[in-house]
């Protein structure tokens, strides 16, 4: 058969078109911030990785500005050859000094670090043990890697400590986990998984993309909010989120940084990030430093909206940070939910299967520092009506509230 004819008799997206229901793709027309304009409408941007607001920061902006007049808009070559720029030594030494660790190697973008580290590092003699729920760039890492892969089940210790105690030599063995993980807005058990790869000798690596800049009292993350940095071989980032910029990083060990930057292939076969892009994680992580209301605000963001939506009977998952799913279930109504809160200015984003197991869909929320009293009470405001509207609280929610009489007509 063709090897097009699944393209052509792959008619989704299309049906979903047809109900007005297809969530992906959205054009905006103005940057990620806060507040967003979609379909020419201004909205209330609650579906951003711009978790500090760095992205739209006069500083970051201006840096990258200079980055361009200075070194032009591309890097024109690999890390290998001609591609490494001064500005990307510069942030190299940045990242290490800022993480407290030996080394740091920079990649085009998280998805590349983390196939780079992983399959560079892994041989065919070794083990990478993974949690259920790590994200897609760590799974196609250890896919492309020549070792063997072996899951345990989401934050269950014991499951992860019966895997290393059945491993012949578990000095072999790579822990890989997210930090903060990306769906469920909940943290790795970063001590217990210390604990545990002391016991058995082996090595650990944390993919914080999610945690750099808005956990630890300085921002370095989820092991420093933990307390075990120095527990930690290899912490992976990525300077697409609260770093407001693009790119990967991996930092630790100076033979073991040494030995990525000279075998992985996602890193020496591909163009080095852009100089702008660099001069503004710079101008960001000098933010990240010395302006630590930023993360504290978002914390406390987080805690409000989460009890905002407990209130309103919502299942917000396991979610202990930023990153606040409304666990809604079934696919249509979740896209339902999606498609009306869009039409009363609110952008949040939908995740269905295969993202999340079937019967598992849910609205993914994630906030910002830089959102504004009235936004969040927007925000609230809608999905309370809408709940109700939408009959997904438990009984006891359901009475009339006064908000459902001046709720609008499109809710
Ligand atoms: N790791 C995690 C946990 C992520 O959520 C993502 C992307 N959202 C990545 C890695 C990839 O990072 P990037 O977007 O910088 O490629």
């Amino acid at each position: 058969m063709d090897v097009f004819q699944k393209c052509v008799d792959f008619k989704r997206v299309e049906l979903a078109k047809t109900t007005g229901w297809y969530p992906y793709y959205q054009v905006l027309q103005s940057g990620g911030d806060h507040e967003a304009i979609i379909n020419h409408v201004e909205t209330v941007m609650i579906g951003s990785l711009n978790y500090l607001g760095l992205a739209q920061d006069p500083r970051v902006k201006e840096a990258a500005i200079q980055a361009i007049e200075e070194y032009g808009s591309g890097s024109s070559g690999s890390r290998l050859l001609n591609g490494t720029l001064e500005v990307h030594e510069r942030l190299e030494h940045r990242l290490a000094r800022f993480f407290r660790k030996p080394a740091c190697q920079l990649f085009s973008t998280g998805f590349d670090a983390n196939q780079a580290i992983i399959a560079s590092i892994i041989g065919r003699h070794d083990v990478i043990v993974i949690d259920r729920l790590d994200h897609a760039s760590i799974i196609d890492g250890c896919r492309l890697s020549f070792g063997k892969t072996i899951k345990f089940d989401h934050n269950d210790m014991n499951d992860l400590e019966r895997i290393l105690s059945s491993l012949i030599k578990p000095s072999n063995a790579l822990i890989v986990v997210d930090g903060v993980f990306s769906m469920g807005g909940d943290l790795a058990n970063l001590p217990e998984i210390v604990r545990l790869k002391k016991k058995y000798g082996c090595r650990l690596m944390v993919d914080d993309a999610h945690g750099v800049g808005t956990l630890g009292i300085n921002g370095r993350g989820t092991a420093e909010h933990f307390g075990v940095e120095e527990d930690v071989d290899l912490i992976m980032g990525s300077l697409s989120k609260a770093v407001g910029s693009i790119g990967g990083f991996v930092v630790g060990p100076e033979p073991v940084i040494n030995f990525i930057r000279h075998h992985a292939r996602p890193l020496i076969f591909t163009v080095s990030a852009p100089p702008s892009a660099m001069a503004s994680a710079l101008a960001a992580l000098d933010i990240i430093e010395s302006e630590p209301w930023r993360r504290n605000r978002l914390w406390d963001i987080s805690t409000r909206m989460r009890s905002a939506f407990h209130e309103m009977g919502l299942n917000t998952g396991p979610s202990q940070s930023h990153i606040i799913p409304l666990v809604i279930e079934d696919e249509m109504t979740t896209l339902m939910f999606w498609r009306r809160l869009l039409d009363n200015g609110i952008y949040a984003n939908p995740v269905v299967s295969p993202a999340v197991p079937p019967g598992k869909s849910l609205i993914r929320t994630s906030y910002m520092s830089t959102h504004t009293e009235d936004e969040l009470d927007r925000v609230v405001k809608a999905v309370r009506i809408l709940v109700k509207r939408m009959g997904l609280a438990p009984m006891s929610e359901l009475q009339e509230a006064p908000e459902l009489a001046m709720s609008s007509a499109s809710l």
